[in-house]
């Protein structure tokens, strides 16, 4: 079976709907055709400001989501990252055959240290450390948003690399990116991407949030001039997202929905998808709750990825330890 792998940073409480559908969803419906490892990003979390014990209860959380979205431990290599001690080991390698421009150049680089008062280095290295954790692992697909194409394409070309100066040892990894939900906007901001760090609190549909905190968002989405109901991602990008939305979660295409809502107006279009996303995320929201409830089981589960994945991550870095001239120990 073909390898899926991804992750998640553990920098909110909740993921966003963003999240589950240029990812979450993806994951859960890969797991049957591949073999798939799926982790809370605690690693890249730090390379931002953040609090100890938020991190780590953000930790357990965003693996509660996972679990209640389907991600499902009896198909699925479900771990943290910090616990395999791996991921720093490769990194490392990586860094050393990145150039300094090439990294500097990220765009979520630009765009995350624009916004930092003070930028760490880790910030810079990220990428490096996200090839890291995909190519320890010879993933061949990553189910990720369309924010995250740049990173994996310099994740290919660090495989690539270190194939052409070490002889051919690593996978070079395919993007997974579903067009129509690859960019899920603000809803206060329609041009921007949703955001866990970045997105104001009535931009961001949480999948834990209550439902009438879900239906306030929803009702004061920024919305375009004019009154039709029609996808235009140039002149209606408020309607074009909530059209997305609505389409993604509902299973009718935006075509049927711009149908539907002819002749009605915007208003009308937030009350129902209101009533979509609030039933759609229900379920979730209250699994999420069973399994926060036993928080050992939860990290039994947590304990048992981390195994599984040492597993395999600690073979890869002893063939690329043994490639690039380090001593084995004995
Ligand atoms: P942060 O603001 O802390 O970077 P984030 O919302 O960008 O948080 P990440 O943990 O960085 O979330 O990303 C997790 C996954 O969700 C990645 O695969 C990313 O591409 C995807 N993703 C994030 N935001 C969106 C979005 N708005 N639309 C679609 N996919 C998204
Ligand atoms: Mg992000």
């Amino acid at each position: 079976k073909p390898r899926s792998l991804s992750g998640m940073q553990p920098t909110a409480d909740s993921l966003h709907l963003g999240n589950y559908l240029g990812a979450l969803q993806q994951w859960v419906q890969l797991q049957d055709s591949h073999d798939a490892l799926y982790f809370i990003a605690d690693l890249h979390a730090i390379t931002v400001d953040y609090d100890p014990a938020q991190l780590r209860s953000r930790t357990r959380r965003t693996a509660a989501q996972f679990l209640a979205a389907g991600v499902d431990p009896d198909r699925s290599i479900l771990f943290v990252q910090s616990q395999i001690a791996a991921h720093p080991r490769l990194s490392w390698v990586l860094e050393c055959l990145t150039g300094m421009g090439e990294a500097a150049r990220m765009t979520q680089f630009k765009d995350k240290s624009a916004k930092q008062e003070r930028v760490s280095v880790g910030l810079l290295t990220y990428p490096m450390l996200m090839a890291a954790d995909i190519l320890i692992y010879d993933a061949d697909r990553v189910p990720v948003g369309e924010d995250q194409r740049q990173h994996l394409e310099i994740s290919r070309d660090l495989a690539e690399r270190f194939n052409s100066r070490f002889g051919k040892s690593l996978v070079v990894p395919e993007p997974h990116i579903i067009k129509q939900t690859a960019k899920v906007y603000d809803l206060q901001e329609p041009t921007a991407k949703m955001s866990k760090s970045a997105s104001s609190p009535l931009g961001i549909l949480n999948l834990l949030d209550s439902p009438k905190a879900l239906s306030k968002k929803i009702k004061s989405a920024v919305t375009d001039t004019g009154t039709e109901v029609r996808f235009d991602r140039d002149t209606k990008p408020g309607i074009s997202n909530l059209l997305t939305i609505y389409s993604a979660l509902s299973g009718k295409s935006i075509g049927t929905l711009e149908d539907e809502y002819a002749g009605k107006q915007y208003g009308h279009l937030k009350v129902d998808l209101a009533e979509v996303v609030v039933e759609y995320f229900a379920p979730i929201r209250e699994r999420t709750e069973e399994y926060l409830a036993d928080p050992a089981q939860l990290d039994a589960i947590l304990g048992d990825g981390a195994k599984r994945a040492s597993a395999i991550a600690d073979a890869t870095v002893a063939r690329v330890y043994d490639s690039v001239g380090f001593l084995p120990r004995v």
